[in-house]
């Protein structure tokens, strides 16, 4: 079974809702998601997927969806005020918790067609979650 990973880094902000934390507050991160494809056989050129060809559909994908946006769950009461000031968001239909968003990344990656084994939101050095299906 072969498998490569690739990093991609972007910035976000984000709060908890019915969370009872300092993460209750808006508030932002430096992220990183790690992307994991596994195949078992490589293709014509000996790779699992052209990391270049990761890049730019869910790289692109994230620097458009996610980089610098407001992650936000649709229920949240500061929404309205946020749009009606311009300010970009990306709305969830559930708590934007690393958890989630690593699920929202592998989700993506899965509809665009690549064979997605896991991935991994760093959501700090020291904080990671992780979503994969089997
Ligand atoms: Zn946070």
């Amino acid at each position: 079974m072969h498998r490569i990973s690739r990093e991609i880094r972007f910035c976000y902000g984000h709060r908890l809702l019915h969370y009872d934390g300092k993460c209750r507050h808006l508030h932002g991160h430096n992220g990183k998601a790690v992307i994991t494809l596994e195949a078992e056989q490589l293709d014509a050129l000996g790779m699992v997927v052209d990391f270049t060809r990761l890049k730019q559909v869910v790289g692109d994908w994230i620097d458009e969806a996610l980089d610098h946006k407001m992650l936000l769950h649709r229920d949240d009461p500061v929404l309205p005020y946020l749009r009606a000031q311009g300010e970009p968001v990306f709305v969830t239909d559930v708590n934007p918790t690393a958890e989630n968003i690593a699920r929202l990344i592998f989700d993506y990656a899965v509809a665009q067609g690549f064979p997605v084994l896991e991935v991994q939101l760093w959501e700090t050095d020291t904080c990671q979650a992780s979503y994969r299906r089997r």
